[in-house]
């Protein structure tokens, strides 16, 4: 019995030891940085080194890879459907009505809302690309970018808005001042018709 015992942990020492120099002296060639299409990617990590001397050398990674977020704000049409969409709520939108049409995107969809804040915390985001699919301009797209190596959180939050809070404010006043006069001439209008039926 103390033999048995004895002899099984010796057994699995020596197994373990033997894992250990394999992986210690094994690997003597170099990682190749080669696609993950390439016939030998996974028997090369068996046999060489796993690194690569990262930043210098990358691995390529396939074209319609689903990494950081991107934003064609001038085919936003800020519907806000990306934000109601995204399960952890880091897409943070903030719209303006505008007076009249503002354009077109490049799809053709009309735009009547001004984008004053389109930020998106990558930090919170967890990769599952439903706000590209929701979109209805395709203008949030998740690109093949991946390293944006920070040291400020702050700089994980990407900004799309190109409007200056005093434009912000300038949109909104002016917004305003319309539905003022709108409703000056709408009470005028039925001032008039009372006096008229008077
Ligand atoms: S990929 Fe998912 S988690 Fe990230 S912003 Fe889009 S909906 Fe939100
Ligand atoms: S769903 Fe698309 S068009 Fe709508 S706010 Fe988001 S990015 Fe803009």
């Amino acid at each position: 019995m103390i033999f048995n015992k004895t002899y099984s942990g010796f057994k699995t020492a020596w197994e373990g030891l033997n894992l250990t120099l394999k992986h210690l002296f094994g690997p003597n060639s170099k990682r190749e940085v080669k696609p993950i299409q390439s016939e030998n990617y996974f028997t090369q990590l068996e046999k060489g080194t796993n690194t690569i001397q990262y930043p210098k050398q990358q691995i390529p990674i396939p074209e319609v890879g689903r990494y950081q977020l991107d934003v064609e704000i001038d085919d936003c049409i800020v519907c806000d459907l990306c934000a109601k969409a995204c399960p952890v709520d880091c897409i943070d939108i903030e719209s303006i009505k505008a007076t009249e049409a503002i354009g077109q995107t490049s799809d053709g969809s009309t735009k009547r809302l001004y984008a004053a804040k389109f930020n998106i915390d990558m930090a919170k985001c967890m990769y599952c690309g439903l706000c590209t699919v929701v979109c209805p301009t395709e203008c949030i797209t998740m690109t093949n970018l991946y390293d944006r190596t920070t040291r400020d959180l702050d700089e994980l939050t990407y900004k799309f808005s190109t409007m200056t809070p005093q434009e912000a404010e300038e949109k909104r006043a002016a917004f305003d001042k319309q539905q003022a006069e709108k409703l000056a001439a709408k009470q005028a209008a039925m001032k008039k018709k009372e006096g008229d039926q008077s």
